[in-house]
C-alpha cells in the first residue's frame, strides 16, 4: 500500500486538518502519481461542506490534479515512470454503456466513480482527491500533460477548464460569436481565456466592480457590473451564449435578456438551492437554458492539448496545505485572482 499524506475534513463544519491513508497499489493497469499541485474548487468547499447533501467523512477533496508518474501496472502502455499526468473530476466508469462507448463517462449509466467523496467499482471503497502527496488511478482515467508547462498553472484546467471548454465547443464558440461569462471566478476566467482563445467576443458580468480591469486583461471586451439591472440594457438581443458560472442563487431573467433569439444560457455553476427566472425571458426570442457537466476523458484530453497550443493557462494564488481553510472563506469572498492552487510539497 502507499502511504499518503493529505488534507481532510472530518464533518461538515470542521476545518481541514492533516490526514493520513493508504492508497492502493498499482493493478496491472494502474498508474500511480505522486501529486505536484492540485487546485481548490469552488465544487471542494460545496463537497466538504455537505452544501449538496450529506457527504462521506473524512473527506479528502480535490480533483485538478498534476504530477509525475513514480509506478506503473504491468499492462500500462502510455506512460511511464517519470512522465507528467493529470487527474480531473472522476476515476473510473463502466465502461460498457452508451455513454462510456461515446466518452462521457461523467454520465456513466453505471456509475460514474468520482474523484472524491464517491465509490470505487466494487461500490465500497471510498475515493479520496487530490489535496494529498499520491493517487492510483486507472491508465484510462490518466491524462497527459506535456513538458514544460508552467505545471501549477495547467492543474485547474483539470476541472475549471474542461467544464467551459467543453460548452463552449459544443455551442460553436468561434471567430464572430459574442459569449457572455456570468461570474468571474476560477470558472469564469478560464470561461474568458478560452472564449477569447476559441475568436470569440467576451462580455463579463460580475459582481464585483473591482474586477474590471482583471476581466479585460483576461481578454474580455466589456464588463458589466450586474448589481444595477438599468447595466443590462445596453446588451439586450446581442449575445450567442452564456457560460454562467455563479456558485450561489440567483434570477437567470436578466442575462436571457441580453442573448439573440435562440441563444442558449449554459448553466455550470451549481447553486446549493433552486435557481428562478420568469417564463417569458425564454419564451420571447425561443431561448434555450441548458446545463453541462465537466467533460468526458477524450475531450479533456482535447482541452488539454488545445490550452498547450494557445498558450492558456490559469492564473493563480500557489499556497501551501496550512493556507487551505483560509483559501476556503476566501473563495467564497470572491477574493481569489482567479484559483488557489496547493503545493502538495507542504502537506
Ligand atoms: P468561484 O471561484 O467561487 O467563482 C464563482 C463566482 O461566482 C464568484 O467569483 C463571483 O464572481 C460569482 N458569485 C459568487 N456568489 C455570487 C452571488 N451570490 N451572486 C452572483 N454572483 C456570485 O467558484 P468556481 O470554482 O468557479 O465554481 C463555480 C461553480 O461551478 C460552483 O458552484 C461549482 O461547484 C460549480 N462547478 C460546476 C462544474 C460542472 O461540471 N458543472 C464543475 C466545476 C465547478 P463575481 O465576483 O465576478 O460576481
Ligand atoms: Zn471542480
Ligand atoms: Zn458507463
Amino acid at each position: 500500500m502507499i502511504q499518503t499524506k493529505a488534507y481532510a475534513a472530518q464533518s461538515p463544519t470542521s476545518l481541514l486538518q492533516p490526514y493520513q491513508f493508504q492508497r492502493r497499489d498499482p493493478r496491472p493497469d494502474d498508474v500511480v502519481i505522486e501529486i505536484a499541485f492540485c487546485g481548490i474548487c469552488h465544487s471542494d468547499i460545496h463537497t466538504v461542506r455537505s452544501e449538496w447533501g450529506p457527504a462521506a467523512y473524512p473527506c479528502v477533496p480535490g480533483h485538478e490534479i498534476v504530477g509525475r508518474v513514480i509506478q506503473v501496472g504491468k499492462k500500462v502502455k502510455r506512460f511511464k515512470v517519470g512522465d507528467l499526468a493529470g487527474v480531473g473530476c472522476f476515476v473510473d466508469s463502466c465502461g460498457k454503456c452508451p455513454p462510456c462507448k461515446a466518452n462521457e463517462e461523467q454520465f456513466c449509466e453505471g456509475h460514474t466513480v468520482f474523484t472524491y467523496n464517491s465509490k470505487e467499482l466494487d461500490g465500497k471503497t471510498p475515493t479520496q482527491g487530490g489535496y494529498s502527496s499520491h493517487i492510483t488511478v486507472r491508465e484510462k482515467f490518466t491524462l497527459k500533460i506535456k513538458k514544460g508547462l508552467p505545471l501549477e498553472r495547467v492543474a485547474p484546467l483539470l476541472c475549471a477548464g474542461i467544464t467551459t471548454y467543453s460548452p463552449l465547443k459544443r455551442y460553436g464558440t468561434k471567430k464572430g460569436k459574442k459569449v457572455g461569462v456570468v461570474g468571474l471566478g476560477g470558472l469564469g476566467h478560464m470561461a474568458v481565456k478560452l472564449a477569447k482563445a476559441m475568436g470569440a467576443e467576451v462580455t463579463v458580468f460580475s459582481t464585483s466592480p473591482n474586477k474590471e480591469v482583471d476581466a479585460k486583461k483576461l481578454g474580455a471586451k466589456n464588463f458589466v457590473i450586474t448589481k444595477d439591472p438599468q447595466n443590462f440594457q445596453k446588451y439586450a438581443g446581442k449575445l450567442d451564449l452564456i457560460i454562467d458560472t455563479v456558485s450561489a442563487k440567483h434570477d437567470f431573467s436578466p442575462y436571457l435578456s441580453t442573448l439573440k433569439i435562440g441563444g442558449t444560457h449554459v448553466l455550470v455553476g451549481v447553486a446549493p438551492e433552486p435557481n428562478q427566472f420568469a417564463a417569458i425571458s425564454l419564451i420571447f426570442g425561443r431561448k434555450v437554458l441548458a446545463g453541462s457537466l465537466i467533460g468526458g476523458i477524450k475531450e479533456t484530453q482535447e482541452m488539454l492539448d488545445f490550452c498547450a497550443r494557445k498558450k492558456v493557462f490559469s492564473d493563480i494564488e500557489l499556497i501551501p496545505a496550512e493556507k487551505i481553510n483560509e483559501a476556503y472563506e476566501r473563495t467564497i469572498k470572491g477574493q481569489v485572482k482567479y484559483r488557489f492552487v496547493v503545493d502538495a510539497k507542504t502537506l
